[in-house]
């Protein structure tokens, strides 16, 4: 599975990065980023939920 996340219409909740911190970071410019594009066999759910929790559907994981 890859992760993605389109920055551009990320409004700063955190919310992906307290479902799955492994996966996705605040970037320093405040929007958050996907640092391990690789999703871990073992990470795979919660990198979903972060991208079925994200209320503005900027992030694919598939
Ligand atoms: S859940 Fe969505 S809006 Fe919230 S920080 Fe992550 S990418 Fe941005």
């Amino acid at each position: 599975m890859k992760a993605k996340l389109d920055r551009s219409g990320c409004i700063s909740c955190g919310l992906c990065t307290q479902i799955c911190p492994d996966v996705f970071r605040m970037g320093d410019d405040g929007i958050a980023e996907v640092y391990r594009e690789d999703v871990p066999k073992d990470m795979e759910g919660i990198a979903v939920e972060a991208q079925e929790g994200c209320p503005v559907s900027v992030i694919t994981v598939d």
